[in-house]
């Protein structure tokens, strides 16, 4: 555990540092959140930060404080290999093995003999970090951010952009303060963000009310092609490349699509498959309510991980073989989707 390790951690950031900041690719909400929260705080410090994202992500994060500084590894390759060179400390954030980083970037910092930092509430994490603040009953890597800056002793540093950044990736990790994860002192932490300057209602409409009439079509088509499997408390959802197309999808439109299956009455996992034809995968997001472990199940059978709750998996036969192969594992779990 970190606790332990913090003086030392003070002692390696007591003088301005090269350091770069790593969140998981395709990064939502608390990914992006953590690190320009966790940005800004170094910045207080005269550390020379850098955000790095695997690649991009979608339009309803733009509006974070210091996005635009961001770089992207699928684009802007050879200007993060030459920051990634030069860091001595390098953050991982919300993310539990390096390969969550994507192919390329996971060789990369492989090499890199720079001081690792893992900060992630994902299940069984690698042990890849120098330091390793780990702990998958944290309601999200925000939250985290948030404690490491409170064992530092540094509470009084966090200023509005570090607030605002820290409040949307908490808020965005616990379905707006409902999932299980989500304990008073999540919300002891949220009130002192408030007090510290996010504008909670301001956060809430930037990220949940700026939705485009095609994503909103899109999500009705997606909810037409709703199925429900009501012996295995099961419902999913498909959308095909050619239906995306259709209704001009763009990163992070199909974002919480799932949760709609999973709201229906009496269901307690739900998946949602999505085509993605230019990485020639099936890309599924997998929910459930009380003990089923989607975690168990991505990992098991498609390739993936996450959380007890929530989790993601790939694969790559195609949409219908994908789905046939999720009905006939169904059988197996026949007793964990059988609870109440
Ligand atoms: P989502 O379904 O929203 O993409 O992801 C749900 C949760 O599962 C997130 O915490 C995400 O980081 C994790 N996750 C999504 N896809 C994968 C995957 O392919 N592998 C692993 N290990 N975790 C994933
Ligand atoms: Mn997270």
């Amino acid at each position: 555990m970190i606790k332990a390790q913090i003086p030392e951690i003070k002692r390696l950031l007591s003088s301005p540092k090269n350091i770069v900041i790593i969140p998981h690719k395709n990064p939502d909400g608390d990914a992006m959140g953590s690190s320009l929260g966790l940005y800004q705080f170094l910045d207080i410090f005269q550390h020379h930060t850098k955000v790095i994202a695997p690649n991009d992500y979608p339009d309803f994060l733009k509006w974070l404080p210091n996005e635009e500084k961001v770089l992207k590894f699928d684009m802007q390759t050879e200007e993060c290999l030459k920051s990634i060179e030069k860091a001595d400390v390098i953050f991982t954030l919300d993310f539990n093995a390096l390969q969550r980083a994507g192919h390329q970037l996971k060789e990369v910092l492989e090499k890199s003999n720079a001081i690792k930092f893992m900060i992630d509430h994902h299940q069984q994490p690698d042990d890849y970090a120098q330091y390793m603040y780990s702990d998958v009953h944290m309601s999200s890597t925000s939250e985290m951010v948030y404690n490491l800056i409170e064992m530092l002793g540094y509470t009084n540093k966090i200023d509005a952009v570090i607030a605002t950044c820290l409040y949307a990736g908490i808020m965005t990790d616990t379905g707006s303060f409902r999932f299980p994860s989500t304990t008073s002192t999540t919300h002891r932490v949220i009130a002192d963000l408030i007090e510290k300057g996010a504008d909670n209602s301001e956060i809430h409409n930037s990220v949940y009310d700026t939705n485009s009439y095609a994503r909103l079509q899109l999500l009705g088509r997606a909810m037409q092609n709703l199925k429900i499997i009501p012996e295995y408390k099961t419902a999913y959802i498909s959308l095909s490349q050619d239906e995306l197309n259709a209704f001009d999808f763009k990163k992070g439109d199909t974002e919480g699509f799932v949760n709609y299956a999973l709201s229906l009455e009496g269901v307690i996992f739900a998946a949602i498959f999505i085509e993605n034809q230019q990485e020639s995968i099936i890309k599924i997001s997998f929910r459930s309510k009380g003990s089923f472990s989607v975690n168990e199940f991505a990992r098991e059978h498609f390739n993936g991980g996450g959380h007890i709750n929530a989790a993601g998996g790939r694969s790559t036969t195609d949409l219908k073989s994908t789905i046939d192969k999720f009905i006939s594992i169904l059988p197996h779990y026949k007793t964990e989707l059988s609870q109440k």
